[in-house]
């Protein structure tokens, strides 16, 4: 019985195959001018966005909530968790930073759709300082589509999770909490959010907001220097962690990179298999130096980076210090970094001589990439002078 089915299918299939090929054969080289399968993948995969901030305000002391809506009126579908990388020109540098969206899906279904990143500035930053300073309501800004792989994926996750998050990491979990209090969302969510003061706290209304509406959204808030703080003190830690769990959690974590060096230590101290721990850090660390591996005497070196770029080359510096792609992005070199953390690939180069030091954390090269000598230029630091043959943009 089975076996017929299967020749069945294998037959059906041979019969779809020549069908195909005798379209293609029969198919007209020039291009459709309406085709409405590529309108709507248009539609659900822009390649690029234009936004206007229709609205600025205060998520905390030190952050600021923008409100972006697209400028042809349509946002694509997205998932709580992830983020739009936007493309800024800050003089000289041609540079792209993701920030994560704080709004929820179904505000961006709604009669004027739109989209919200929250950006923290708690000291001098180069792109949060350009934002702080320059975006204003009616301000025009340039973006991906919303990209990412950090989401709640409901074959996969537990309808438990908890949340584990630090500073401006809190924002993937606003939409969560958000898209679950409205209902669209099937999960239980608890987060456990460390900041160092109450003042401090990133969006502090609208996750108060979501875990008063819906009992399904619960919000811890753990301070590790506010005397005056009534709740959970101290660091996010393996008591915190175990007290707040309950059955069979899926973690999410979103924060710095010390901050996930310590919970993803405490996590496998409590047993939690890889599948059940789902990560997003923030960005490259700051300060590469202190990484294991990294070698001592590159310290505060400059070097020299030949660029090619088809038939072009360029001579540009770049601090041992900082990733490949901000020395491009110093030098106006356009880049196509999204993640920034060595994991999506948009970046992906390949080193034609010299030496790298790869950040371990989310190294996401594949073995093969390795050794055919390809890297990712947000995630990589010169270690001598080298030679990089990267995509044209
Ligand atoms: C997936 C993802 C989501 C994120 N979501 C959020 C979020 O929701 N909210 C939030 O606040 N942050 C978020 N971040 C962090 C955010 O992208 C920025 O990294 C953060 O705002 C700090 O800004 P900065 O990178 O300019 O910081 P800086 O530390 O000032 O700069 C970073 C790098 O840029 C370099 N640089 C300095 N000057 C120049 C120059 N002239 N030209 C080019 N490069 C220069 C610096 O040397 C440094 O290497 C997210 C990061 C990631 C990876």
């Amino acid at each position: 019985m089975k076996i017929d089915s299967f020749l069945k299918d294998v037959g059906g299939a041979s019969r779809v195959t020549k069908a195909r090929r005798m379209s293609y054969k029969n198919a007209s080289a020039i291009p459709q001018p309406k085709d409405p399968i590529r309108e709507l993948a248009d539609l659900l995969h822009p390649d690029k966005m234009r936004f206007v901030v229709t609205e600025v305000r205060d998520a905390s002391p030190t952050s600021k909530t923008f409100r972006l809506e697209s400028v042809d009126g349509h946002i694509p579908v997205f998932q709580c968790g992830q983020y739009v990388n936007f493309n800024l020109k800050i003089g000289e540098s041609v540079l792209n930073r993701p920030y994560s969206i704080s709004s929820a899906p179904f505000e961006a279904r709604g009669e004027k759709p739109f989209i919200e990143v929250t950006i923290r500035r708690n000291r001098p930053y180069f792109v949060p300082d350009y934002f702080f300073e320059n975006v204003t309501e009616g301000t025009l800004l340039d973006g991906s589509m919303p990209f990412g792989t950090f989401y709640y994926e409901p074959l996969r996750d537990s309808k438990n999770v908890v949340a584990l998050a630090g500073g401006s990491g809190i924002t993937p979990f606003v939409s969560m909490a958000k898209e679950i209090a409205a209902g669209y969302l099937d999960t239980d969510l608890t987060i456990l959010y460390g900041s160092v003061h109450h003042s401090d706290i990133v969006c502090g209304d609208e996750l108060a907001g979501a875990a008063a509406a819906c009992p399904r959204v619960r919000v811890v808030n753990v301070m590790s220097d506010d005397p005056e703080w009534e709740g959970e003190k101290g660091f996010v830690t393996k008591e915190i962690i175990e007290k707040y769990s309950g059955e069979d959690p899926t973690y999410m974590f979103c924060g710095p990179l010390p901050m996930y060096n310590f919970v993803s230590k405490v996590l496998g101290e409590l047993g939690v298999p890889v599948r059940r721990f789902r990560k997003d850090v923030l960005g490259q660390p700051a300060d590469i130096s202190a990484l294991p591996g990294y070698p001592a005497e590159s310290v505060g070196k400059t070097y020299q980076i030949t660029v090619v770029r088809g038939v072009r080359e360029d001579v540009i510096p770049a601090s041992a210090s900082e990733p490949v792609a901000v020395a491009l992005e110093r030098a106006g070199i356009p880049v196509d970094a999204h993640c920034r953390g060595g994991e999506c690939g948009f970046c992906r180069s390949q080193l034609l001589s010299g030496e790298i030091f790869v950040n371990p954390v989310g190294d996401g090269r594949r073995a093969m990439d390795r050794e055919m000598g390809w890297f990712h230029a947000c995630s990589s630091y010169p270690l001598t002078d080298l030679k990089i043959k990267i995509p044209i943009l």
